[in-house]
């Protein structure tokens, strides 16, 4: 990324000055592999890989492959198949710590967010009389709150008495990370676990993860992490910041397709310890020992002792072709172009704001953020959100009036960010 990382941060809004960039991008190749949506003979400007990612163009044939293992071997495809299904949760490993920061046993790719997240609960969640709150954001993803609303339920407590709400300050969007940090010192005595985001889904505001966990540990809490929103987007060391646990979803950044399989990571401080309270499935059970259909649970001593199910091998192969192609390139580079399209689509935003007096909007994302802005519409909100739509702009709404955009550095240009101008202007 020596090529971006060297330009003149001075934005331009011309063509030339886009396509330039486009030019000296070194992940523009990578836009070739996906299938980009059209619309009146042109590509799209998709601005919503934070909510569905566009399909690479492999995922046919990884589906085609299991199917072919399947239709000529039939079961014997568990441990003859190209790719034998037995193993197929360990074929995602390698993309899955490079792109969290974990080890090998620290996790798994497996159900769904929401499922993962009542499992890790289970397993992390143990309220005391003395020590049972939860600290999370305010305006959390309706998910996890209900996660929280439920489990505390489960265990006969009182779901206001056991959420801590962390909220913005007055006139501000986002969630301060010396407020969190206050806020857990402040519940030093019967904080459980701090459960929040990596990037925040309605703000796109990335949260400060290390200092946040290493400030519950020093209260004696568990820290927690919904990485939606920042698997595949923002850099991660889950395993060097100490995170006790954190789950995902591999259909947004992580282009893997709608709905499509989840993951969990446990540290590996946790991991070996089979007393730790877990639901568990034969799938979790000592690999060794898994057919030998015994009673007694024994588990895998990684996060693979968290599985339920045998693997859903199709969904598995298509999360494998994205994983795949994030294996190919470095964190880092990824990060760069991030920030150099986020600053750009900024940029643009700022400008037409500027200088269309019909448009009213202001960006809320904080200066701590990835590839997400999220804007804040004034009356012209739904109307905006549907002429860019009209106009070959896949953006999203989130009520009451947020405009949330995603430039998304696997497959979106620079380009993209000047025709969205464009448009804006003609507003
Ligand atoms: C997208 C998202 C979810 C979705 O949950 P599923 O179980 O995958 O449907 C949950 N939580 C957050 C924070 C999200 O951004």
């Amino acid at each position: 990324m020596q090529g971006v990382k060297q330009y003149n941060k001075k934005f331009e809004l011309t063509q030339e000055f886009a396509k330039n960039l486009d030019t000296q991008d070194l992940l523009a190749s990578y836009r070739k592999k996906f299938f980009i949506p059209r619309h009146g003979g042109k590509d799209v400007i998709y601005l919503t890989g934070n909510s569905l990612g566009l399909q690479p163009k492999n995922t046919h044939q990884a589906i085609k492959t299991e199917l072919d293992d399947w239709a000529n071997m039939g079961v014997e495809g568990h441990f003859q198949g190209k790719n034998p299904w037995m193993h197929y949760h360990k074929f995602l490993n390698p993309g899955l710590t490079h792109i969290l920061g974990a080890n090998e046993n620290e996790v798994v790719a497996m159900n769904r967010l929401t499922v993962n997240l009542h499992l890790m609960f289970t397993s992390f969640y143990k309220p005391t009389k003395k020590r049972y709150k939860v600290l999370m954001e305010s305006g959390a993803f309706p998910s996890d709150m209900y996660v929280l609303e439920t489990q505390a339920k489960h265990h006969q407590l009182d779901y206001e008495d056991v959420l801590i709400e962390v909220k913005p300050r007055d006139d501000e969007h986002h969630h301060r990370t010396e407020d969190i940090i206050a806020l857990i010192e402040l519940h030093k005595e019967d904080l459980a676990m701090v459960f929040l985001p990596g990037v925040q889904y309605y703000t796109g505001q990335v949260f400060d993860i290390e200092k946040i966990t290493q400030k519950a540990h020093e209260v004696g809490a568990i820290a927690g992490f919904d990485l939606a929103h920042a698997a595949g987007n923002i850099e991660l060391k889950l395993h060097d910041w100490q995170v006790d646990w954190a789950s995902w979803c591999s259909y947004k950044y992580l282009n893997s397709g709608p709905g499509n399989v989840s993951g969990v990571f446990i540290h590996e401080k946790h991991v070996k310890n089979k007393e730790m309270p877990r639901l568990a499935g034969w799938w979790g059970q000592l690999e060794s020992e898994r057919f030998k259909m015994n009673k007694g649970f024994n588990p895998e001593p990684g996060a693979a002792g968290w599985q339920l199910s045998n693997a859903p091998i199709f969904g598995m192969a298509v999360h494998k072709v994205s994983l795949d192609i994030f294996s190919q390139i470095k964190m880092d580079t990824l990060v760069n172009k991030r920030d150099m399209l986020t600053s750009y689509l900024d940029f643009v935003l700022t400008y037409c704001a500027q200088n269309n007096p019909k448009l009213n909007f202001q960006i809320i994302t904080p200066k701590s953020r990835a590839a997400q802005l999220s804007i804040l519409t004034g009356h012209e909100g739904k109307d905006l959100y549907k002429y860019l739509n009209k106009n070959g702009v896949i953006s999203d709404w989130r009520e009451p009036n947020v405009i949330r955009m995603a430039p998304v550095p696997l497959y979106n240009s620079f380009e993209d960010i000047w025709r969205l101008a464009q448009i804006l202007l003609k507003f």
